[in-house]
């Protein structure tokens, strides 16, 4: 039988291991937390354990550590990590800083099976799901690594994969990012973005608290489908009616991405669509940019078109951003994350 994954169970799951094996509720409590210390190495370093207690732990599980394979940094002070995982298989994540602030950007999935045009991850296909120690194990990984300095405060499901297509693992990584004795960090600055999983939607709101964003990209069915393959399960209807009935807490909103293709779904027309498609639902908008990329069919609009897509966004009353494009010259930036797998199994 395989060994017990200790970085890969909640708070929670690690209390009924202890409870399993005869041992009070606590000490899977303090596995937990000794498990997700930046600092932390090997089960010696647990000195509130007996050692007989701390050589069954050894025995019993295992952790699962990443592997830096690669550490690059922009010129904006992006850096992207490339991560090898237990099996060979490489992901990657990336950490941003704007504004005096620092975001983690996560994998969900090694590769991605949606298949959306413009995206270079789905270029790779899908190969597997990430567990909750290689999701949670990143920012890990990415806390041990940039050392010093500002803590990172915001973590955004938004590197490879699709994170509702693994729903449970992701949940499940969310719980261990959150716990106060796990990494720490507040369920409201944890954004999960999806191109469109309906019912996957209806249930992160009824599961947890975190921020929502949807990958819009286009306000009618019709080019939607073309760019986006998902669209044709759920469509527009479907995926709006989902947003509004979204459990938002207070003051909370919904970030819809929208990446700019030139001819495709940038005409003002569009913009205007996109007003009424949002219309009621409690909403910002995140214009991204297009990273031009491996494919020619899709250009970026120059950039006066994007302001002026933004201003009929804006005089419709919209919250309405331009995502600046980060980490470019190190291929970290939105939709350019794609590992090499090629001479692996
Ligand atoms: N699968 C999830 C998480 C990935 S997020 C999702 O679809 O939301 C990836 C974000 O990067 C999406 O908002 C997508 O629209 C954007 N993106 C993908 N390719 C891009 C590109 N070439 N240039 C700019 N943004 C891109």
């Amino acid at each position: 039988m395989d060994r017990i994954d200790y970085r890969s169970l909640t708070r929670e799951e690690l209390e009924d291991w202890a409870r399993d094996l005869g041992l009070p509720a606590f000490r899977g409590r303090q596995l937990f937390s000794w498990v997700w210390r930046p600092g932390f190495q090997d089960f010696s370093q647990m000195t509130d354990f007996p050692k007989t207690l701390r050589k069954m732990v050894a025995e019993e599980g295992m952790l699962t550590e990443l592997q830096v394979l690669a550490e690059q940094h922009s010129v904006d002070g992006t850096i992207k990590f490339a991560w090898g995982l237990p099996d060979g298989l490489v992901v990657e994540s990336v950490v941003i800083s704007a504004r005096g602030h620092k975001t983690l950007c996560i994998s969900s999935q090694v590769g991605c099976a949606m298949g959306c045009r413009f995206c270079n991850t789905a270029r790779m296909g899908f190969h597997r799901h990430l567990v909750p120690s290689e999701i949670a194990g990143q920012v890990l990984g990415m806390l041990r690594h940039i050392g010093t300095g500002e803590r990172p405060t915001n973590i955004v499901f938004m590197g490879m994969g699709e994170p509702l297509a693994n729903y449970a693992n992701v949940l499940k990584s969310i719980h261990i990012l959150t716990d106060d004795l796990g990494l720490n960090f507040s369920l409201r600055r944890i954004t999960v973005s999806t191109c469109g999983l309906v019912p996957e939607i209806l249930r992160l709101g009824r599961d947890t608290d975190v921020g929502l964003a949807i990958s819009l990209q286009a306000p009618d069915d019709k080019t939607r489908s073309q760019i986006m393959p998902i669209n044709l399960h759920y469509p527009l209807p479907r995926l709006i009616e989902a947003c509004h009935s979204y459990r938002l807490s207070r003051r909370r909103r919904i970030t819809f991405e929208y990446v700019l293709l030139a001819g495709i779904n940038d005409s003002l027309e569009q913009a205007y669509l996109l007003t009424r498609l949002l219309r009621g639902i409690p909403s910002k908008i995140n214009l991204i940019p297009y990273n031009e990329g491996s494919n020619p069919l899709f250009k970026c609009p120059p950039h006066e078109h994007i302001l002026l897509f933004q201003q009929v966004l804006r005089d419709a009353n919209y919250s309405a951003t331009i995502r600046k494009t980060r980490g470019q010259d190190i291929s970290a930036a939105c939709g350019q994350l794609y590992a090499e797998l090629k001479g692996r199994d």
